[in-house]
């Protein structure tokens, strides 16, 4: 991704406001047709790159701009460098921020999916308690500001697009939905903003069984009430910010969809038999979700924030929850155990990529 000046064709790499010279907005341009120009080999570990060897690119795009990208996979210069995209439901695409979310946002919903733009769009961020942004607690607003944009670039009308909120806790949700910027993000955007609590729920029975071995013997008897804004929509959008905790492991993909649950229903459930086998069953009564995952800035299991700079996306939440647990190198809870990680499709970039060592950073 360039940046570039309409009128003086001066091209940059990251996205400063306006051209110097002439003072006009730069337009993004894409780099089609690259090619891989010099490989250079890294022997040397460090926390940022814990896996060895590894390769840095110089790529150069058809019209001859040039930037670096890291690799596990060895290219020999000359050759070409593709990214490839799939049609798999299980895959989890993944994408790192550079400068712009926009991008990232972009990059991984292409390489998984092609929006319709008669959509009608439901968007589930996390948001669970009346924070300022840099706590990392909720979503953050520039994702959500720049998914709504994504969105309305693929043609999907503004008034076909909803944010669901919910709080399961004492926060009110509009004070909630206010100190995290949502509101100021749905208001600039022109775009409504729902409590699901004040909307209807649906009863229903999952008809397969979690797949961890049940410890309780009422863990069968699984009945959701899931809200009606659910079945109303088309495309359901799961935006949670994953953070890294001890209880569960990884508070991301899979947890975040709780917040489709009427509250007294989630909280009976838990209460009975654990968030790990609710948050599994709960997978199966719900249609199918495109889950895009904030994990640029991210809570570490202190509730410190590291930086990740990464975006991620599947239609599979669980899948997308064992693959950051791989990025983050965390050890792996019960629920997340029973995935098989190299079964699962990973595009745009290789987890070795993006892989860091929290534990040195913290
Ligand atoms: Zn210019």
């Amino acid at each position: 991704m360039f940046y570039q000046c309409p009128k003086c064709k001066k091209t940059w790499q990251y996205p400063i406001e306006k051209c110097p010279d002439c003072f006009l907005k730069l337009e993004r341009v894409f780099s089609e047709k690259i090619k891989v120009v010099a490989v250079s080999r890294v022997n040397i570990p460090t926390p940022l790159h814990p896996k060895i060897p590894y390769f840095v690119l110089l790529l150069e795009d058809d019209k001859g701009r040039k930037w670096v990208q890291k690799s596990v996979k060895e290219y020999k210069a000359g050759s070409e460098f593709k990214i490839e995209s799939t049609q798999d439901k299980n895959a989890v695409a993944i994408w790192r921020v550079k400068y712009d979310v926009l991008e990232a946002i972009e990059k991984v919903v292409s390489l998984i999916e092609k929006i319709n733009p008669a959509v009608k769009t439901l968007i589930l961020p996390t948001l669970i308690a009346p924070r300022h942004p840099y706590f990392a607690q909720n979503t953050s607003p520039e994702v959500l500001n720049q998914l709504i944009k994504f969105l309305i670039q693929r043609g999907v009308k503004k008034e076909n697009i909803k944010v669901a909120a919910q709080s399961f806790n004492d926060f009110p949700i509009t004070a909630s939905a206010k100190k995290s910027k949502f509101l100021s993000v749905c208001e600039k955007n022109k775009v409504q903003i729902l409590d699901l609590s004040q909307k209807g729920f649906k009863r229903l029975q999952p008809t397969h069984r979690p797949s961890i071995p049940p410890t309780h013997p009422k863990t069968e008897n699984f009945i959701f009430d899931v809200s009606e804004e659910v079945f109303k929509n088309d495309l359901i959008i799961n935006l949670p910010i994953l953070k890294l905790d001890k209880k569960i492991g990884i508070r991301g993909a899979l947890e975040n969809l709780t917040r489709f649950l009427n509250k007294e229903s989630y909280l009976g459930l838990k209460y009975l038999y654990g968030e790990q086998k609710l948050i599994l069953s709960l997978k199966e009564v719900l249609p199918e979700i495109l889950t895009i995952a904030d994990a640029i800035s991210i809570q570490t299991p202190n509730t410190f924030t590291a930086f990740s700079g990464l975006i991620l996306a599947s239609f599979n939440p669980l899948n997308l929850d064992r693959v950051m647990a791989e990025v983050a190198l965390i050890d792996l809870p019960e629920y997340l155990k029973s995935v098989n990680l190299n079964k699962i499709k990973i595009v745009g970039r290789e987890i070795a990529e993006v892989q860091y060592d929290l534990k040195s950073m913290i």
